[in-house]
Parts: structure tokens; C-alpha cells; sequence
């Protein structure tokens, strides 16, 4: 029996420590492409281009643990998948037999057609972004999703004038109600930072960018971040059927019973959207890669845990729970004035989603009243006077 995982990130790492948690005693092999042990990204973009976190902050495990939990690290890519002969092939030719295979490949950066841009995905990028940043007096971000807008407010606490240039009609569009994106777009220009919408970049010139022909912003910095794309080139060439990811059942498990996929590279059934989704969160590739070790030891279960994510701007800290897609009702609890709000997002009179802005408490909540499906009423969230626990 032997076990070897591809994708050495949050998902392949934890796949990796869940297995020895759980028992798991035969060979395990956990082969990426990155140099050094794996490592978490949520602190690039927050305080490691602060300065306020090191490399060291960022790995999952010092190299020592690897050794005593006898889990092999191999640093090479994988470049495709025998599954007649259950090998994995890396790129110096050399192949790793497996009984179960993990593709825990992760996504990369989407990339504009322009050069001079700089992306943020790993450890090496952030690096150098954070060498730019310190000589950079106006940086240029592509991009109010997550990635941009934590950028964003790290460049601005470091006293760098910033402009964010994003093609939506508001901030986070993808992932949060208008009443949120409202908010974080009026604290971003409260701390002075330009934020354009419905805007496109449409050329980069000599320390300017250039949206049109007539409106230009300065920019010696210019960093993109416009969403990902999941690596599933590996699965679907080997033959496994692929969507917006990799497509798993609710086992997390691909048509080959050998063979799993986790994390931002998988695709898999929701109870909680109702329809299948790939999520891009540390939560969703922990709780997989948990789920999946589980299943290799015999028990089991379908992948159920409630998504939830976060992102900090500032000292605001954002926390979601649930999936808002195809919400038809909104209410807010709190008011948006006072710095500490939820939104409680409704689909069908069902709850299926809430977002917390400093409000921890409700965030926590939440998690279990989505995951117990309960029956919130919309007139309940937004009286601060019920107690959200007491409808768990
Ligand atoms: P990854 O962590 O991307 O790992 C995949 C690994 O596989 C990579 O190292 C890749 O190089 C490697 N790989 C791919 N193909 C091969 C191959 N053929 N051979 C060998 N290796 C291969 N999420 C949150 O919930 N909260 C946050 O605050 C947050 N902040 C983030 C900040 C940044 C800057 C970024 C980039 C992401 C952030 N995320 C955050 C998202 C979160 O980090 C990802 O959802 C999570 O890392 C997904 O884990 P994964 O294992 O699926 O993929
Ligand atoms: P994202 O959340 O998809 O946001 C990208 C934004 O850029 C979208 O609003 C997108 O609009 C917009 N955009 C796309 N092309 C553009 C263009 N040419 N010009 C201007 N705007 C454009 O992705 P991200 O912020 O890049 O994050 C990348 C990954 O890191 C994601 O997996 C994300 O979840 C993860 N991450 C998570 C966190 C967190 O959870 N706190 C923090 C950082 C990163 P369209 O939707 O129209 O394309």
C-alpha cells in the first residue's frame, strides 16, 4: 500500500498529516513542484508584504516534521498519470508507484495579455513583490477580488499611493452582497486609495497605466489579480473526466476508485449550493484532504463541511460562511456605520449564506446554523435582540 499525493500546497499537506493522524502506516509520498516544505499562502498577501511575517511564518511544518512522520517530500513536477501501471511520472523521467493517488494541484494565476505585470500566487512571487513594493511609490492593482484588495491595503499602509482598476460594477462581485462590497470599497477610500470600476486595463506605458485613451493613472508598481485557473491538465490527460475542475462524486473521488482530487483543483457536489462548485479556500482544501484521508483508512463519508472563508483589509476582518450563489434575499444585522455588521444571505427562505465584518460571534454562528440547515427566519437575523445561537 502506498499512497502518493501531487501538490505540495495547503491540500497536499494536509492530506499527508491527516493520514498519519488517522493511523495510516505504509509509504506516503508527497511530490511539488515548489522549492522548500509547503507552505500556507493567506500571509503573502497580508502580513508578510507588511514585513510583518517572515517565510518561516508561512510553513506548514518545519522540514524536521516530514522525517518523524516518515512522509517523503519530493521536489519535482509531475507530468503525467499511468493509471493501467498505478505510476506517477515526474519530469526527470523517474516514476513513483502508487495504490491511491491525491491530486492536490491547486490553481494558478490568470495573466493579462501585458507585460511588466507581477502576479501573487507563491512564496517566490510575494517575495519579490514585497523587494518592488519598498521601492514603489505608485502601485497599480488589477483586480478588486481577495488578491487585489489585500494588496491593495498593504501597499497603502505602507504609505504608497494605490490605485485599484477592477472591470466589475463593485469590489469582491464574485463572493459578497452589494451592501459589502459598498463598504469595503467607501474603507479603501477612506484610507485614500483610487478605486476605478467597470474599468479595464488598456495599456501599460512609461510609469503610467492607461485605461482609454484619455485616463491614465502613475504606476511603477503594476500587480494583477484577476482569479485563477485550476490545474487539471495532469487529470485530463490521463483520461479522468474534468469541468471547472477536476469532477469528483461527494467521496472526492474520480471515476478511477484509485484516485482522488482536493482542494482548488477539484470539483465536487454541494449540499450547500445545491450543484457542484470548486471552491478556492484553505478551509475547503483542509477539510477535503481530512475527508480523503479518512476514506483511505476505511471510514468512508461524504465531504460535507459548511465553506467558509475570510479576508483582512486593515483591521477589518471579513469572515463568510455558507455559499450566497442564486441568493434571492438579503438582511443586515448590525449597522455598517458602527464598523461591526452581518449580512445574512437567503435562497428559497432558506439561509445559505452569511457574511461578518468584526462581528466573530455571528460569523461562528452561522457555520452552525448553516450546517444544521436550520430555519432562520430573515426577521430573526436582522433582530439583534434574538440570540442566533438559540436557533441552532
Ligand atoms: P495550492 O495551495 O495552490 O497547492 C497546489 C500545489 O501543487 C502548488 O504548490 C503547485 O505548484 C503544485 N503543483 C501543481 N501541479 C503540479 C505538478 N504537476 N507536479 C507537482 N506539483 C504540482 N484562502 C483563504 O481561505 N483565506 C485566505 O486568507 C487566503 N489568502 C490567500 C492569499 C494568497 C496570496 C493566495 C494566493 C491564496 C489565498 N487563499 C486564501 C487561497 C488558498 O491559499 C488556496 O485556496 C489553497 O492554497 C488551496 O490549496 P490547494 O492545495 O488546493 O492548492
Ligand atoms: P478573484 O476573487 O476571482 O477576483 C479577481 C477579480 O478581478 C474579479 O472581480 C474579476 O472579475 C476581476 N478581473 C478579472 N479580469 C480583470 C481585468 N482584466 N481587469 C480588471 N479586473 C479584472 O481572484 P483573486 O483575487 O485574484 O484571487 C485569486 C485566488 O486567491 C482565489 O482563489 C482567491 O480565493 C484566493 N485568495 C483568497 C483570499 C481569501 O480568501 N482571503 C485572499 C487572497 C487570495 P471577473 O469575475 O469578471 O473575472
Amino acid at each position: 500500500m502506498a499512497v502518493v499525493i501531487i501538490g505540495g500546497g495547503q491540500g497536499g499537506f494536509q492530506t499527508a498529516a491527516s493520514l498519519r493522524a488517522e493511523g495510516y502506516e505504509e509509504h506516503i509520498t508527497l511530490i511539488g513542484d515548489e522549492p522548500g516544505v509547503p507552505y500556507q499562502r493567506p500571509p503573502l498577501s497580508k502580513g508578510f508584504l507588511l514585513g510583518k511575517q517572515e517565510q518561516r511564518h508561512a510553513e506548514l511544518r518545519p522540514a524536521a516534521f516530514y522525517e518523524t512522520q516518515r512522509i517523503t517530500l519530493v521536489t519535482a513536477r509531475a507530468t503525467a498519470i499511468d493509471r493501467e501501471a498505478r505510476r506517477v511520472k515526474l519530469a526527470s523521467g523517474e516514476q513513483i508507484e502508487y495504490d491511491t493517488l491525491v491530486l492536490a494541484t491547486g490553481a494558478r494565476n490568470r495573466m493579462l495579455p501585458h507585460e511588466d505585470v507581477f502576479y501573487l500566487r507563491t512564496l517566490g512571487e510575494a517575495t519579490e513583490i514585497r523587494q518592488r513594493l519598498s521601492a514603489a511609490q505608485d502601485v497599480v492593482v488589477i483586480g478588486g477580488g481577495f488578491i487585489g484588495l489585500e494588496v491593495a491595503a498593504a501597499a497603502r499602509t505602507l504609505g504608497k499611493q494605490v490605485t485599484v482598476i477592477e472591470g466589475q460594477e463593485r469590489l469582491m462581485a464574485r463572493v459578497v452582497a452589494p451592501v459589502v462590497s459598498e463598504y469595503f470599497r467607501n474603507q479603501h477610500e477612506a484610507k485614500g486609495v483610487d478605486v476605478l470600476l467597470n474599468a479595464t486595463l488598456y495599456r501599460i506605458g512609461d510609469k503610467e497605466v492607461l485605461l482609454g485613451e484619455r485616463t491614465r493613472r502613475p504606476a511603477d508598481l503594476v500587480i494583477a489579480g484577476i482569479g485563477v485557473v485550476p490545474n487539471v491538465e495532469l487529470a485530463r490527460e490521463a483520461g479522468l473526466p474534468v469541468g471547472n475542475g477536476i469532477t469528483v462524486n461527494e467521496y472526492l473521488q474520480t471515476p478511477d476508485q484509485r484516485i482522488f482530487a482536493i482542494g482548488d483543483c477539484a470539483e465536487c457536489p454541494s449540499i450547500f449550493a445545491e450543484a457542484c462548485v470548486r471552491l478556492e479556500s484553505v478551509q475547503n482544501a483542509v477539510d477535503q484532504a481530512a475527508c480523503v484521508a479518512k476514506a483511505i483508512v476505511g471510514h468512508r463519508a461524504p465531504y460535507t463541511a459548511v465553506p467558509w472563508f475570510w479576508t483582512d483589509q486593515y483591521d477589518i476582518h471579513l469572515q463568510m460562511a455558507g455559499l450566497p450563489a442564486g441568493f434571492d434575499q438579503v438582511v443586515t444585522r448590525g449597522d455598517p456605520q458602527t464598523r461591526k455588521f452581518s449580512v445574512f444571505y437567503f435562497r428559497g427562505g432558506r439561509l445559505c449564506a452569511v457574511d461578518s465584518v468584526n462581528r466573530p460571534a455571528d460569523h461562528l454562528a452561522a457555520r452552525k446554523l448553516i450546517g444544521a440547515r436550520t430555519t432562520l427566519s430573515p426577521d430573526q437575523a436582522k433582530d439583534e435582540s434574538f440570540d442566533l445561537k438559540s436557533a441552532v
